[in-house]
């Protein structure tokens, strides 16, 4: 545990226990004062009633009946008073006076009779101020026990409540002195605000590990990728260098090289968009876009192309379904598709452009007469570089497909192809729909 924490819960815990304490040493002495004044309350009332009685005796018998009564009285009560009468002449007559009493702790009550005599009546306090002392006592006690259980229980509490943090701390720790992405925090059992902390933090963990991932494999991916083509053409140069005798022959050999490099530029930045697409860092301009438009753009960038090489190109729109996306990686995505059918498909063949929907999406179609592709490269032709062997003699990288699924995976679509070698091939994209079907909302 960390100091910061440490100290953290020693601050929980001494805040709950001032407040404890404070209640705990409130009620003690709240119960304190309440016993004293009920007890002096009784001695008085004790005192009174006394004094009220012995006046009505010596009312009724004089002198002598009193010192009977109280005579009777001191054999029989189990705690002597003092009574004293003094007449008129200021005579002081003591009946009872127990002896060994402090004259300071006498409480005394009187009543005056018509003639003028006071009878006075008194009692100790130190009964009563030694059961009070008895009282402060085992309420000093009680305190001092419920402040260590208060004390013990603060700590404990704090403690146990804490450990998520500490768990979650120390993970965090790991993280940062290893680097390492795969860690992961222990889920708390009970749901609570800490259990829905560590799972966001996990979550968390789980994305910054997939854009790690995601961006290591790209690094991998396009280092890879980009080592042939430049030794090609550091090939090309070196062959100049010790070849070339005359300056057409230099001049050709660094157009060789240009177009090398043109090349390589390309292909450098379809492969970070490919990899950008894969690992979800992609930025999407979303916008809600009729898949009719983004099938218009396309196959008018490629009229031109197609009917210069004969080929027949039409679109048809069954239903024309709203979408979600960035129009210009739709756009580039239809583009690929079309410029592989006018690419592939010999002349005087035919490409059909069909917008339409199923139950819940969008579909974008390119069909085409050409060459079709086998069953055995229906996986592979979405592989980064690859191209097929009967697709050689055309221009192009082996990147159009890859960065065709790429990015209509990160619009969360899906691209498939439906082919057979002689019958031509069909390239479908499909999107999630977004809302009804209707223009004015765009
Ligand atoms: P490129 O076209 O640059 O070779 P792509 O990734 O676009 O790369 O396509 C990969 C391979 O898929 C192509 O080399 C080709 O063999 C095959 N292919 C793609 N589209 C078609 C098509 N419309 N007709 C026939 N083959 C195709």
């Amino acid at each position: 545990m960390s100091s910061a924490e440490r100290y953290f819960g020693l601050r929980l815990a001494l805040w709950y226990a001032t407040l404890f304490v404070l209640g705990a040493i409130g009620i003690a002495v709240l119960t304190y004062y309440v016993t004293a004044s009920s007890l002096t309350e009784r001695d008085r009332e004790i005192l009174e009633a006394k004094a009220g009685e012995y006046a009505l005796t010596y009312g009724r018998g004089g002198l002598r009946a009193l010192a009977q009564a109280v005579r009777v009285e001191q054999l029989t009560a189990p705690e002597r008073l003092f009574v004293r009468v003094v007449d008129r002449g200021a005579e002081a007559l003591v009946l009872s006076h127990p002896g060994g009493w402090d004259p300071s702790t006498l409480e005394t009550a009187s009543r005056r009779l018509s003639d003028g005599t006071l009878v006075q009546v008194g009692k100790s306090t130190e009964t009563r101020l030694d059961l009070l002392a008895r009282v402060r006592a085992a309420l000093a006690l009680v305190t001092l026990a419920l402040v260590t259980i208060a004390l013990t229980g603060g700590w404990l509490a704090t403690q146990s409540a804490l450990r998520p943090i500490e768990r979650l701390t120390a993970a965090v720790s790991r993280i940062v002195a290893t680097g390492r992405t795969d860690e992961r925090v222990t889920v708390p059992e009970h749901a609570d605000a800490l259990k829905d902390l560590t799972l966001l933090f996990n979550a968390m963990l789980d994305r910054i590990e997939a854009l790690v991932n995601g961006m290591r494999g790209t690094l991998d991916n396009v280092s890879h990728d980009l080592r042939t083509p430049l030794t090609r053409l550091r090939g090309a140069a070196e062959l100049a260098l010790g070849g070339a005798s005359d300056t057409a022959q230099c001049r050709e050999a660094l157009a060789d090289c240009l177009e090398e490099a043109d090349r390589l530029l390309v292909m450098l930045n379809t492969l970070m968009d490919i990899s950008e697409a894969e690992s979800g860092v992609m930025p999407l301009q979303r916008a809600p876009l009729r898949l009719s438009e983004i099938a218009e753009r396309a196959v008018e960038l490629y009229r031109d192309v197609a009917e210069a090489k004969d080929l027949e190109i039409a679109m048809a729109v069954d239903d024309d379904p709203l979408v979600s996306g960035d129009r210009i990686r739709l756009e580039q995505a239809a583009a690929n598709l079309l410029d592989n059918a006018v690419k592939y498909t010999p002349p005087g063949g035919r490409i059909h452009v069909e917008v339409g929907r199923d139950d819940a999406r969008a579909l974008l179609r390119v069909r085409d007469t050409g060459p079709g592709i086998p069953a055995s490269e229906h996986e592979r032709i979405w592989e980064r570089l690859f191209r097929g062997d009967s697709s050689r003699a055309e221009r192009g990288l082996g990147l159009g497909l890859s960065l065709v699924r790429a990015v209509i995976a990160a619009h969360g679509g899906a691209v498939g192809v439906s082919s057979e070698p002689g019958l031509g091939s069909t390239f479908t994209i499909a999107l999630p729909l977004t809302g009804p079907s209707n223009p004015s909302r765009l």
